[in-house]
């Protein structure tokens, strides 16, 4: 089966500053098996690069589908070689999307799942001095769910983002740290944030600090916003360090290597009694969708990583007033513009 990597670079609209750094554009790489397409985000503040996506696809061969396709995926995806997340997550998401073709059905439907179970998705908003952040809000009126990100390196600073948005609009606001906080600044800034009425905190704390999680939430009084841990959890072996310290898990395609680990986090996630999010990086129509099929199964949906891409190759969910709408088409259902 012919596979194939395709470089795409995707430019925002405008520059997108979290507490990892600021982007203009992303390098990604489309994985085309067959007729089947998948995505590698490629993340400045991850090891992997463009390369490594290429050079993982010169790396693998498929046979030809022998039976009727709907006994074929999970054989072909455990073929599949080890290799970095994002590389081995475009496979993974070419081969969904090519046994859905096979039979058909789009991937929700494959999976019993019924997308108007979907929560409601969130727009986030980068770091940006007052007026502009205030500018932002204002420009961002029509979703009813906002993400902000925060981590600016001063505490009064971040709490004025969320307080500037909390006058600005009537959305549900939540906040996204990026491990910006130590334990101490957290537990100082947590309490305070929470008087905006936030839906959720994620990645207060350094990806590696698990006793700063245990600490924080030891120390937090219950009625907190939940925790959620994104940089802290890659795959399903981490979901169990953080059972005891986050009340939730943020998933994403790039970081767990697809939708079948997805599904995996998921399962273990409820088992453990933990919330899910359902996130992205920025990314095409391809790897969104993608995402967006898993999104009836989820407490929380962060699916907007195309939204402020210029030249997005592919068209495919769409999001009317923060909610998803799923393509019909058969396996991820996403069409190449022409
Ligand atoms: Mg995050």
């Amino acid at each position: 089966m012919e596979i194939r990597a395709e470089p795409i670079t995707l430019k925002l609209a405008t520059p997108f500053r979290i507490a990892h750094g600021t982007s203009t554009a992303r390098h990604n790489v489309l994985l085309h098996i067959g007729s089947g397409v998948g995505e590698a985000a490629i993340v400045p503040y991850y090891p992997t690069t463009v390369e490594d996506v290429i050079a993982y696809a010169s790396d693998f061969k498929l046979e030809e589908m022998e039976n009727d396709g709907s006994l074929w995926l999970e054989d072909s995806l455990d073929s599949l070689p080890d290799g970095p997340a994002p590389a081995r997550a475009a496979a993974d998401i070419a081969l969904h999307d090519l046994w859905g073709q096979y039979l058909k059905m789009p991937l929700y439907r494959l999976w019993g799942l019924n997308p108007a179970r979907a929560p409601l998705s969130s727009f986030t908003l980068g770091m940006a001095e007052e007026d502009e952040f205030r500018r932002k809000v204002r420009d961002s009126r029509q979703y009813p769910l906002l993400k902000i990100k925060l981590g600016t390196g001063d505490l009064e600073q971040d709490e004025a983002l969320v307080r500037i948005a909390r006058e600005e609009t009537d959305a549900r606001l939540c906040v996204d740290a990026n491990a910006a906080w130590n334990v101490e600044q957290a537990l100082s800034i947590i309490p305070r944030l929470a008087a905006y009425d936030l839906l959720f905190v994620e990645q207060p704390l350094a990806q590696d600090d698990l006793t700063g999680w245990k600490t924080l939430h030891a120390q937090l009084p219950p009625s907190m916003p939940p925790l959620i841990a994104d940089e802290s959890v890659h795959d399903s072996r981490d979901v169990l360090k953080l059972a005891e310290s986050a009340d939730g898990i943020n998933i994403k395609l790039a970081k767990c290597g697809g939708l079948r680990e997805a599904r995996r986090m998921i399962a273990l996630a409820r088992t453990l009694g933990m919330q899910v999010m359902l996130g992205c990086m920025v990314e095409s129509s391809v790897g969104v969708t993608a995402a967006a099929h898993l999104a009836p199964l989820v407490d929380y949906a962060d699916l907007d990583g195309n939204l402020t891409v210029l030249n997005d190759p592919y068209t495919g969910v769409q999001w009317k007033q923060g909610r998803l709408h799923l393509p019909d088409k058969p396996g991820l259902g996403v069409t190449r513009r022409q």
